[in-house]
């Protein structure tokens, strides 16, 4: 069985986290190829599964197309290639023109993982039930069901980004925007885990919750729209 990986246009964190999966924990007779440089349109190989990083830029599209055409799986790993994310964001606020194209844009995705960079433990589990035939759903759920605290009123808003001690409440309660109400959960809550607030990079679990999320922002911590567009820029919105 071949998974192989291929990077379009980001930061390279999407691979180094496929670098790190451990392809005896998914199938004995896996093997994985990871290609940080993209091949052309006529190398490319047939393969089980391929896997997709990163953005796609208008010259790239050809090479996309003989990857879904040569594989029966395709995989969109990574918050750039399934919502945008930092990397078109970033690409549009430098050249004030869409350069940028998210995978499910220019052809059919069969699994979605998301996640900025994606979790190992997450992209490990969907792995195996790809290897075991299955096609894994994202999750319906969010962060703060993953979370030990429960989303409670602010006392008021910060600003700053501030990291707190361990083991105290959960963010919001403490005035920090933690935006893991509305964000898909499958990462473990791994930043509030820390004490660092979810900054969304699974992207929303749906739009209805980004909407209540952001009254939310208005209402209890008195954010204006443009505070909020500016809190949730990278990961809120497909491009
Ligand atoms: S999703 Fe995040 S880690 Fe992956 S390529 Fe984009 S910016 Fe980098
Ligand atoms: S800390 Fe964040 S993720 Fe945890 S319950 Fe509060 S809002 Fe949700
Ligand atoms: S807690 Fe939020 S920002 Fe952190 S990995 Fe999970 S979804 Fe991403």
């Amino acid at each position: 069985m071949i998974f192989r990986c291929y990077e379009f246009t980001g930061c390279g964190g999407c691979l180094t986290a496929l670098a790190a999966v451990n392809p005896k924990e998914i199938h004995r007779k896996l093997k994985v190829k990871l290609y940080s440089a993209l091949p052309e349109a006529s190398k490319i190989k047939e393969s089980d599964v391929s896997i997709v990083t990163g953005c796609i830029k208008r010259e790239e599209v050809g090479v996309l197309k003989k990857i879904r055409e040569k594989t029966s799986l395709l995989v969109s790993l990574g918050s750039c290639s399934s919502l945008g994310g930092l990397t078109y964001y970033l690409s549009l606020k430098e050249k004030g023109d869409r350069e940028l194209y998210i995978v499910e844009e220019l052809t059919r995705v069969d699994v979605t993982i998301p996640g900025c960079p994606p979790d190992l433990k997450d992209i490990t589990l969907k792995f195996k039930l790809i290897a075991e035939g299955a096609k894994p759903l994202i999750e319906k759920t969010n962060v703060c069901s993953e979370c030990v605290y429960q989303p409670q009123k602010p006392v008021s808003f910060k600003k700053e980004r501030t990291y707190l001690e361990k083991g105290s409440r959960c963010l919001l309660e403490q005035g920090l925007i933690c935006q893991g109400y509305f964000t898909v959960g499958g990462c473990g809550a791994k930043c509030p885990m820390g004490n660092v607030p979810c900054y969304g990079c699974r992207g929303p679990v749906n739009q209805f919750m980004s909407h209540i999320f952001m009254d939310f922002l208005q209402d209890k911590f008195g954010l204006n729209p443009e505070e909020i567009i500016e809190e949730t820029k990278y990961y809120l919105k497909k491009v």
